[in-house]
């Protein structure tokens, strides 16, 4: 029912962009770099099914999700690529993998004998990608064990080592700590057999600094599909990415204040001159952060327009003084994206909330429709 209801706050989806911005980045790697489209988290907020669905159309090779729940949804729409599960699966889990043939992370010797069990008793190999920690301190065997787990791989009947990986802390601020990673982790590749197997570490802000060849034949990428640079500098601009994702709501009430005037909760903002303001109808509830009280801005008729005071659970206020033409109840508001030639892009959205893009797509609660064109 609700998607049939007039939008209060709604985020668009350009599918087409996604597929273009796919299409890019596969354009600037070697033609045997295999695209690894990392879609967890609901594929970065931007849903799941609908952008796994498009990326399989655009030419995704592989699909890396965080657990397997998404790794289900995938496989709902199709049994033909491959699926990497990037957070470690649990023991109840374990028997997933065989039912839904799911490749997992592989990062110590206790999941090697659990994954083998599972594939020796399903007569199935496990498919499992062993990951090297470089640097990152999370997932992975610390690099020095590395080829002692290589080893136990290759020799578990019940697994099929299909991969092997690491993952950067910094590689969008700290090239070079990125560039030591990328030395500890083909270092720790010596002595192991690459036949056949997928050598990939590069996230979205690795692609500036990746080789382009040597052993490296994947990328795992996330943000930059959907067309956003992991940092303000990023060489990766010559991509020429589009945003796939915009966030919207709506003026609910337009009014006047007189200077001196309190707004919101808390009282943190008093209106330094006889004011307009309008109250939109979006607040923290649907994802606009609080923490960006003060320092938030929307778009409305082409202008950006301060909010004033806090964000609240739906509503926002803004002063639209200064907005030229008329306001009126019902008009659309861009909390993210453009209108008239003007932009808010998810990274300014996310630095007034003092937070990252990736956070900002995941903060797009469950109330707020997506609309895909
Ligand atoms: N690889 C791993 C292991 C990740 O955890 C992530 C995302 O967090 C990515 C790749 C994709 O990173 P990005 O969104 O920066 O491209």
């Amino acid at each position: 029912i609700s998607a049939q209801l007039p939008r209060r706050c709604w985020v668009e989806i350009d599918l087409a962009a996604l597929e273009r911005n796919l299409k890019l980045i596969r354009a600037t790697l070697p033609p045997r770099i295999k695209f690894v489209a990392v879609v967890k988290a609901d594929a970065y907020g931007h849903g799941l099914p609908q952008v796994a669905a498009r990326l399989m159309h655009a030419g995704a090779d592989l699909f890396a999700v965080a657990n397997i729940a998404e790794a289900m949804t995938i496989r709902e729409l199709s049994t033909d690529w491959p699926v990497l599960l990037l957070s470690p699966v649990l023991p109840d889990e374990d028997r997933y993998l065989a039912d839904y043939d799911l490749a997992a992370t592989v990062s110590s010797a206790e999941e090697i004998r659990r994954f083998d069990a599972v594939g020796r008793a399903a007569g199935q190999p496990i498919t499992v990608h062993l990951k090297i920690d470089t640097g990152m301190g999370r997932l992975g065997v610390w690099h020095t064990g590395a080829r002692a787990l290589y080893d136990a791989i290759r020799a578990a009947p019940g697994l099929r080592l299909a991969g092997v990986f690491t993952h950067f802390s910094s590689a969008d601020e700290d090239p070079a700590f990125t560039a030591e990673q990328r030395q500890i982790f083909l270092r720790a590749l010596e002595g192991m057999d690459p036949t056949g197997l997928l050598i990939h570490a590069d996230n979205s802000a690795g692609l500036e600094t990746t080789p382009g060849d040597g052993v490296f034949n994947a990328v795992r990428v996330g943000l930059l599909q959907f067309g956003i640079l992991p940092h303000p500098h990023s060489m990766l601009a010559r991509v020429h990415a589009e945003p796939v994702f915009s966030f919207h709501t709506r003026v609910g009430l337009v009014k006047e204040l007189p200077a001196g005037t309190s707004v919101s909760y808390g009282r943190t903002s008093q209106l330094k001159r006889d004011s307009r303001v309008a109250v939109l109808t979006a607040g923290y509830g649907d994802g606009i952060a609080r923490s960006s009280s003060g320092r938030a801005q929307v778009l409305i008729n082409g202008r950006r327009c301060p909010a004033l005071g806090r964000v609240t659970m739906d509503q926002t206020i803004v002063d639209i003084t200064d907005v030229p033409g008329e306001v009126r109840c019902g008009d659309s508001v861009v909390l993210v994206g453009r209108q008239g030639g003007v932009e808010i892009s998810i990274q300014e959205f996310s630095n007034w909330a003092d937070t990252i893009a990736w956070e900002t797509l995941c903060s797009v609660t469950k109330r707020v429709p997506r609309h895909y064109r």
